[in-house]
């Protein structure tokens, strides 16, 4: 028995195998992760960890005597180069190979790189890994002027991280409106309101045109419409691509992600994806979806872990997001796409508020900003399903009632 090869050693992979055992698991559970560091918790690199406020102890997932006590095989510096799917092996690139009865593909996404004139030169960042938000950091110390391109979550928090640091930030985002991905008009106008109180340079509706340099190093941006910034770093914050060069080559099938169905098995039984890299049946709706979230490569965990012990199972948890800037605590439940009513209550003012997405009659989405107890409640609501709610029964079920 060659038993269970986990590709990816992130949130999505390093659950799989803790899930594995806690199971019951009694095949071996290798674990290979192309990059040296043990393997950590991705949300405070752009917010504590870059700050200072956390060293790089408190972003482990776990003590590094973990993996050995739960018969985790864990390789770290073990980058896969290809799946054989006939003989069901990986082979590394130092050519070591590794068979597997079943394999899990956590492989998660990359940072999407700027394709504009001077995207390569040097100071134009990305935030991704624990590397990348060292040598973010490291530049930081040295520098003044700071342009983030994006105004999603990765974007936001390095601008309220810099904000903290003392630096000059201005974020560009192509969009009329910030994190529209994600949040509703109301929420995207609450945190542009803020981020331009806390002394960003907020451009909305603007892209990056090209970079300027000054022997070899970032000088300062021109924007589509224009406008000349000097500035000493650039960092890209425009969302990430999933991951699926392997998968591909081994001739799974691929749409926007790697395809799984709900029990988060790819085109070949044998091998299951989840996290970031993988695309699979929306729950609450038609066709695909892929999210990036802790709390979706923690579920599908268990899915995958259910699915090798040979049980049956069904993904279907509820989508959860949160997002850190400034003294505000974002979070998100749900999914509000195709909403057609929005009731808030709590008070902006205070910067406490949530606001509530329905659609058809059915409350489908929460948003909220400080408002943890509206959040864990939602969370209860929507995962017995999306609940009929009228505006009365948003005002009897949540915290947030009455104080408009
Ligand atoms: P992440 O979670 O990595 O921050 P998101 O998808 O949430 O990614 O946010 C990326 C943001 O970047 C989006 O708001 C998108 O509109 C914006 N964006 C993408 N490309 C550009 C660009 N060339 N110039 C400015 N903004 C961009």
């Amino acid at each position: 028995m060659n038993g269970t090869v986990i590709i990816g050693a992130g949130q999505a992979g390093v659950q799989t195998a803790v899930e594995l055992r806690a199971a019951g698991y009694g095949g071996s559970v290798t674990l290979l992760g192309a990059e040296l560091a043990l393997p950590y918790h991705r949300p405070p690199l752009s917010k504590a960890y870059l700050t200072g406020e956390k060293g790089a102890d408190a972003l482990l997932m776990r003590g590094p005597s973990f993996y050995s006590e739960q018969a985790i095989a864990l390789h770290q510096g073990a980058d896969v180069i290809a799946i054989d799917r006939a003989s069901k092996s990986v082979k590394t690139a130092v050519g070591r190979r590794f068979g597997y009865d079943h394999l899990v593909l956590a492989t998660g996404a990359s940072a999407r790189p700027l394709g504009c004139p001077g995207a390569d030169l040097d100071g134009v960042m990305v935030l991704r890994s624990r590397a990348d938000t060292e040598a973010l950091k490291l530049r930081l110390e040295a520098a003044a002027r700071l342009v983030v391109v994006g105004g999603g979550f990765i974007g936001l928090e390095v601008a309220a991280s810099a904000r903290k640091l003392g630096k000059q930030v201005t974020v560009i985002e192509m969009q009329d409106r910030l994190m529209a991905r994600a949040v509703g008009p109301d929420v995207s106008s609450f945190f542009a309101e803020v981020h331009r109180q806390n002394g960003v340079d907020l451009r909305l509706g603007d892209g990056i045109a090209a970079i300027a340099g000054r022997n070899g190093a970032v000088s300062g941006v021109r924007t589509s419409s224009g406008v000349e910034l000097a500035c000493d770093i650039v960092l890209a914050g425009i969302g990430v691509s999933p991951r699926t060069e392997l998968a591909e080559a081994a001739g799974l099938s691929i749409a926007n992600g790697i395809v799984v169905d709900s029990a988060q098995r790819t085109s070949d039984p044998q091998v299951f994806a989840l996290g970031d890299c993988a695309s699979f049946p929306n729950p609450y709706g038609d066709g695909m979806i892929r999210l990036e979230s802790v709390q979706n490569a923690v579920d599908q965990a268990k899915i995958v872990a259910t699915g090798i012990m040979g049980h049956q199972a069904r993904y279907q948890a509820v989508p959860w997001f949160w997002s850190d800037q400034y003294d505000l605590k974002l979070q998100m439940v749900g999914l509000s796409h195709g909403h057609d009513h929005v009731e808030e209550r709590g008070n902006r003012a205070d910067r406490r508020f949530s606001v509530f997405y329905v659609k058809a009659g059915r409350l489908i989405a929460i948003d909220s900003v400080n408002r943890p107890a509206d959040h864990m409640r939602g969370r209860k609501l929507l995962a017995a399903g999306a609940p009929p709610i009228t505006p009365d029964e948003i005002d009897t079920h949540f915290a947030a009632r009455r104080d408009t």
